[in-house]
């Protein structure tokens, strides 16, 4: 047991930072900072079709927004090719690799006769016996590995279990191609073994990989690195995950209002528990993590639970927390620009004093966003359509009276001052509470929700308040 863990996160750069593969990301870091050891980050971008900056980029701003931290550089696997060619070669000379001939027709022709006998469509092995002075003058060769003939390969999987796989099943599969550039199998061998990777741990659509890529470890003599395989996220209703079932990139989470801590406690626990825990902080999911824990079975992603965690985690953080992360996320959130712009020393100031009865009806940050909308509202204020109905000509007559009894609040101007004077007025004209307290909240926010009527006179201030209401009256 090599005494420091070693993970790596190793996306391929053709899209942004989806979902499945923040939990993949998640549990290769919770499992280093576990163990006291360090996770690395691989760009995967030897395809050079498919793979962009801007994919890196949002891979990287994804991780680091969800505090998912690297140690070191992140590595490019495209510029170590020339390192996959030189392992390529050393392992002809060592007799357990070949150079292979064929052209892309006949490797077709080879395939067809193959299925024709019923047979699975692989690579026949004709020039892995051959001596290399029959090769064809002037063609450069594709580089294959000697798999295995007989016996079988097995997969220590902590995950899966031993999972074997038939020799007879492995053919003799290209690692370095006749351009010289290596096979995604090859490089990712060379590549987590170069960088001193004792735990991998990816998607379970790599598990037959795994079985190859122990043939070309084997080949090598190198020791094979701890093997996991986490299963896939699938959607509610258990079908391959969709964008409509979550399959987003994480920006997408960040837009619609999600902590990043809130995210992570939820990814963590697709597919993975610790009793009944449900709320963890990042501190629990580190102390309480490990690999050998994670479920075989698909998990399941509902946006639903998401939220109802999101809420408590919102609740749960502190007000000052809660403020600098909603600052900060404001640009990015639905509705969030706008808001953003207006930000200025005095609406900051009421947003915090706001934020406890906020929060309370908030599950996400672009619920805050609209629950917050009343500070950035200017005069006259729009009254959506529930607040108008609490507007009628009744309403309107309990609003005059309300505003007088506001104007008469002589001392400080606070939330028990302010109820003090409406009671005192409601209990006087016979009025319900409610009966003025809906018509106020409308008239003062323009919505038929917010948080408590009280604190919003507060939050507002003297004068912003009665000049709401009074745009209510005339
Ligand atoms: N680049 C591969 C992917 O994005 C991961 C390969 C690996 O983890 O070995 O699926």
């Amino acid at each position: 047991m090599p005494d420091k863990v070693v993970t790596r996160f190793a996306p391929s750069p053709t899209g942004f930072l989806h979902i499945g593969g923040a939990r993949t990301a998640l549990f290769n870091w919770l499992y280093a900072k576990h163990t006291g050891g360090i996770m690395l980050l691989r760009i995967e971008d030897t395809d050079r079709e498919r793979s962009t900056d801007a994919a890196t980029a949002a891979i990287l701003d994804g991780l680091s927004w969800l505090g998912l931290t690297w140690d070191g550089e992140p590595v490019s696997q495209f510029e170590r090719a020339p390192r996959h060619r030189e392992v390529a070669e050393e392992l002809v000379r060592m007799g357990k690799a070949y150079y292979s001939y064929e052209t892309p027709a006949e490797l077709e022709a080879m395939r067809e006769a193959a299925r024709a006998k019923g047979l699975p469509p692989r690579y026949n092995g004709q020039w892995r016996d051959r001596a290399p002075s029959e090769a064809p003058a002037g063609v450069k060769g594709a580089i294959r590995i000697k798999a295995p003939t007989e016996g079988e390969t097995v997969v220590h999987d902590r995950v899966q279990g031993e999972v074997r796989f038939p020799n007879k099943d492995l053919d003799d599969f290209i690692i370095l191609r006749s351009d010289g550039n290596p096979t995604y199998m090859h490089a990712v061998v060379v590549d987590d073994h170069d960088m001193g990777v004792t735990h991998i741990i990816r998607g379970d659509d790599h598990l037959t990989n795994a079985a190859r890529q122990t043939v070309i470890y084997r080949a090598m003599g190198w020791d094979v690195p701890s093997m996991s395989h986490i299963p896939l996220i699938h959607g509610a209703d258990g079908a391959k995950l969709s964008k409509r079932h979550g399959a987003l990139g994480v920006e997408a989470y960040r837009a619609m209002g999600y902590l990043p801590e809130a995210l992570l406690n939820y990814l963590a626990r697709l597919g993975w528990s610790h009793g009944d825990d449900e709320i963890m902080s990042i501190k629990d999911m580190i102390s309480w993590f490990d690999i050998g824990d994670v479920n075989k079975g698909a998990a399941r992603f509902d946006f639903a639970k998401l939220e109802a965690l999101n809420g408590v985690h919102m609740r749960r953080m502190s007000d000052a927390e809660l403020f600098d992360i909603f600052i900060a996320t404001l640009p990015y959130l639905e509705g969030g620009p706008a808001m953003a712009t207006r930000l200025d020393d005095r609406n900051k100031a009421q947003l915090l004093a706001a934020l406890p009865g906020l929060k309370e009806r908030a599950k996400t940050l672009v619920e805050l966003v609209d629950g917050a909308a009343f500070l950035f509202a200017t005069r006259p204020l729009p009254i959506d359509d529930k607040a108008a109905l609490l507007l009628n000509d009744d309403a309107r007559k309990i609003l005059r009276g309300a505003h007088d009894a506001l104007n008469a609040v002589s001392g400080d101007w606070t939330a028990a001052a302010a109820e003090a004077a409406i009671r005192d007025y409601a209990q006087a004209g016979g009025h319900k509470l409610g009966a003025v307290a809906q018509p106020l909240r409308a008239a003062l926010t323009g919505k038929s929700t917010s948080p408590g009527v009280f604190d919003v006179l507060a939050v507002l201030g003297r004068e912003e308040s009665l000049a709401r209401i009074a745009d209510q009256i005339d």
